[in-house]
């Protein structure tokens, strides 16, 4: 192997990378990259197709600063770009490093395939796999099996937010292991972590990115950030572990986290950032295959439409590879029950779909959303699409979030001004008719759209909510709050939180100004503060997005993932003055459905209305600061909806 890297010119690298001669002689799909261990040997195995000699360099510590290898050993050229080499005896512990020489230059690097890792990720470690699952693994599984996406109910968090606050009551503060703990109470006796979140209702936890991310610290304790800048795409942050030295305990804790999730019936659904990584010029892969991972200009220069420095190469055939290992090697040894993409626009349609096809094979229940926002980016091959909301048609078991909805509902986060449907910006009942049957102009299905009001980026909803309205009282701005989230949870597709919105979080800087990025602000305006438990209408809200969960729950009409079936049972009513809402759905004949009929009426106007209803014998299951599955009081001939307020009723 090495090839003459000299005769190309650098401009013209991606090109070359992306040609179809380089992809056929030098596409590896076995799947067995990495260090493969066994009790009597390890099997090492690298896709360096422009190196001229490849070593795997063997430390005894993950620390960058010891220099000296104990070995190191030449590997050789195997296949389609692949180096190999075995080395005889147990190396679970062992860390390493390769070492390709290209061009005449030496790069050393950590693995790309590296399972486990010491200290910020520094170096790659031989681990035993099986050595890190905790008691019961086998038998572990996801709770949410043979269900359709649209049973999902979504809360999205970050493990540090969750755990950390004084008053957690939680002893593993900013760690895996703080979401184990069960029975743990603020100071007033209110639950909090796993258990609160657990008696919430939600199906899934949405974890904000717990791969290994490289803008913490991990030798340090107290370090903040969100983690989206990608350093070991097949590890768990270190940071969250107790011990981030030794390779596997990080890994050990991941699988306890999960697995506690499992056994309190929640699924696990990790935030993944495929399309960029922290530092293009220092990933290793990039190290090791000069600039292969990235889209390279005609210019050499990194094409940058994740606004982090880079974009990756989804469509060359060994990164789509890589993603596709990554998806399936988490979904398999870690039991994860969803995936989350960071901008997925900005990743291609045969990616997504072939890590859909291959999951579902073995994992059928797995979910899959993104964020398909059109972004600029400079694609290496003719003819790509973008896993975007437009060609969401092209990617059919993959979900979009669904922004039309929370522009809708609250007004678009571009323009804090900018009032939406809750809280009095007007012309918008059409469009909320058409997001309550889960079709946004840019879908064909409500299987593929996540509603929310709120999440990580941009404003909470309650600091959305004042901003476009300072002036506004608290009482004003609670009942816009459970205006849009009555709205979330009535509409088909797939509702998401963010987590706290429903203990009205917020996010307000030390000088009083709201915090729009809180990615790297650190705990006091991130945490999760959970003696605000203390507060009245702290709970109120808590218990009216728990009691609008159990409704959802218990009603399959508004969970409908086919199209045609909700055109057939949903009918829409205008009332003449104003924007109030009311859909009726005909539940007759859903499996599961003890309602004949559902009712519900969405009055964003500041006056109260009197609505007329369809004959029979109503009971009223949502209204004013009140949502359930126990009948509220019971309704014939007429209801009134007070001002700013939505009644959800049901007819047996
Ligand atoms: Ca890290």
């Amino acid at each position: 192997m090495g090839i003459n890297m000299k005769t190309i010119e650098k401009s013209k690298l991606g090109a070359w990378y992306s040609s179809e001669e380089f992809e056929a002689l030098y596409t590896y799909p076995e799947g067995n990259l990495g260090a493969e261990w066994t009790r009597d040997k390890t099997t090492f195995r690298v896709w360096a197709p422009t190196a001229e000699e490849v070593y795997v360099n063997l430390y005894s510590n993950g620390l960058i600063s010891e220099k000296e290898p104990i070995e190191r050993i030449a590997m050789r050229p195997y296949q389609n770009g692949v180096w190999t080499v075995i080395k005889n005896g147990d190396l679970h512990g062992t860390f390493y490093t390769y070492s390709v020489l290209v061009d005449g230059e030496e790069q050393e690097a950590c693995d790309p395939y590296a399972k486990a890792v010491g200290v910020n990720g520094e170096r790659a470690m031989v681990v035993d796999l099986s050595s890190t699952d905790p008691k019961g693994w086998d038998m572990d599984k996801s709770p949410f099996q043979n269900r359709n996406a649209t049973d999902a109910v979504i809360y999205e968090a970050h493990i540090r937010d969750l755990t950390v606050h004084k008053e957690s009551g939680i002893k593993n503060k900013g760690k895996f292991l703080g979401l184990t703990e069960e029975e743990t109470v603020n100071g007033s006796g209110d639950i909090t972590g796993l258990d609160y979140i657990a008696d919430l209702g939600v199906t899934h936890i949405h974890l904000l990115p717990f791969f290994d991310y490289a803008s913490v610290d991990e030798s340090q304790e107290g370090e903040y950030n969100w983690g989206y800048d990608p350093e070991n795409f097949f590890v768990p942050e270190g940071s969250y572990a107790t011990d981030p030295y030794h390779g596997e305990t990080r890994i050990r804790e991941a699988k306890e986290m999960i697995a506690a999730f499992h056994q309190k019936g929640i699924g696990v659904i990790m935030d993944v950032v495929f399309n960029h990584v922290h530092n293009a010029e220092k990933f290793c892969f990039n190290n090791i295959v000069p600039g292969y991972f990235s889209r390279i200009d005609s210019d050499g220069v990194y094409s940058n439409g994740s606004i982090c420095g880079n974009d990756t190469a989804s469509e060359r055939s060994m990164v789509r590879e890589y993603i596709v290992q990554n998806v399936l090697y988490w979904a398999g040894e870690y039991h994860i029950d969803g995936f989350r993409f960071d901008l997925v626009g900005l990743l291609d349609i045969e990616t997504i779909n072939e890590i859909v096809e291959r999951v579902h094979v073995v994992r059928p229940e797995v979910l899959f959303y993104g964020e398909g926002w059109a972004m600029p980016t400079n694609v290496t091959k003719a003819g790509v699409k973008m896993a975007t909301q437009k060609n969401s048609y092209l990617t059919p078991d993959f979900a979009y979030f669904n922004d039309t909805v929370r522009n809708l509902l609250r007004g678009r986060n571009s323009d804090t001004g900018e009032k939406g449907y809750v809280n009095g910006g007007t012309g918008r009942a059409d469009g909320l008719k058409s997001n309550l049957m889960g079709i946004p102009y840019w879908a064909s299905s409500p299987e593929q759209v996540v509603n929310y009001a709120s999440c990580h980026d941009d404003l909470t909803l309650y600091d959305k909510l004042q901003a476009a309205e300072p002036t506004a009282d608290r009482a004003a701005l609670l009942c816009y709050n459970r205006l849009a989230a009555g709205i979330v949870f009535a509409a088909a597709g797939i509702p998401f939180i963010q987590a706290g919105e429903e203990l009205i979080r917020r996010k307000v800087n030390a000088d009083g100004t709201l915090n729009s990025n809180s990615y790297d602000a650190g705990d006091d305006i991130n945490a999760i503060a959970w003696d605000c438990l203390q507060s009245a209408d702290c709970r109120e809200m808590r218990d009216y997005y728990k009691g609008l969960i159990a409704f959802r729950k218990n009603h399959p009409s508004l969970r409908i993932g086919d199209i045609r079936e909700i055109r057939d049972r949903f009918t829409f009513y205008d009332i003449q003055k104003g924007e109030a809402v009311i859909c009726l759905i005909d539940c007759e004949g859903i499996e599961g459905e003890s309602a004949k009929h559902l009712c519900m009426i969405f009055n964003p106007d500041a006056e109260e209305k009197e609505i007329f209803l369809p004959e029979g014998n109503w009971e009223i299951h949502v209204s004013g600061n009140k949502a359930g599955t126990e009948g509220l009081g019971e309704a014939h001939g007429s209801v009134t909806v007070s001002p700013v307020n939505c009644m959800f009723l049901v007819k047996r």
